[in-house]
């Protein structure tokens, strides 16, 4: 199994997907941003966090030093890199540690998907207060059985505060300037593959696998 960069905007799946491949193929999950969130070197800890806290954003030397340390402990498990590269820069920073890890070349899956439909995604989101189950009633495959319950606890369900229009908004169009690039890199060097994200998420996991196997 190769290593995967996925590069998605928001609500277009990759953290349900994230999750199977973790669950189903053995792949390590790392979403940088939980990552600088949880770092637990007490150099860097307070520093990240008092950044985190003001909301800035944080310096590539510190993002590259979490990293780095991360991925030389994973040895030879597959992973996915969620939230990176996100600039040029960071790019050619992956590929100095590729080379100096002599890791094999990346997959790169693009999740494409129009506004309306990552829209409609984002503010159809659920979530079950009491276990965390996911549901979402613009999906038919994920909305829950009684409206607005969750199925295995019967508790009412809740919206995310920050799933609103406006914030979506921001969210999308701040991703899609930021990593147009990145995708662009990619597609130059022929590592870009794209898989439509409107699709049925199952059949969006078999392409991916296939893409992967290689
Ligand atoms: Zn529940």
């Amino acid at each position: 199994m190769r290593n995967i960069i996925f590069l998605a905007p928001p609500a277009a799946g990759k953290g349900t997907i994230s999750n199977i491949f973790s669950e189903k193929y053995g792949y390590i999950h790392i979403s940088t941003g939980n990552l600088l969130r949880n770092i637990n070197n007490s150099n860097l800890e307070s520093k990240v966090s008092s950044l985190l806290k003001t909301g800035n954003l944080l310096p590539n030397e510190i993002v590259y030093e979490v990293l780095d340390d991360y991925i030389k402990g994973i040895k030879d498990k597959p992973f996915i890199l969620d939230g990176f590269p996100r600039s040029i820069e960071q790019v050619k920073h992956l590929d100095k540690l590729v080379k100096e890890l002599n890791l094999s070349e990346f997959v790169v899956i693009y999740l494409d998907i129009d506004y309306e439909t990552a829209m409609n995604r984002a503010l159809g989101r659920m979530v079950c207060p009491k276990c965390g189950r996911n549901y979402n009633k613009f999906i038919i495959t994920s909305k829950p059985k009684v409206n607005y319950k969750c199925d295995v606890c019967n508790v009412d369900l809740i919206t995310r505060s920050d799933d609103t229009e406006e914030v979506f908004k921001i969210r999308y169009n701040e991703y899609l300037k930021e990593t147009f690039k990145v995708i662009q890199c990619y597609q130059d060097r022929g590592l870009l593959h794209t898989i439509n994200a409107a699709e049925d998420l199952q059949d969006m996991v078999d392409k991916i696998i296939k893409i992967v196997e290689v």
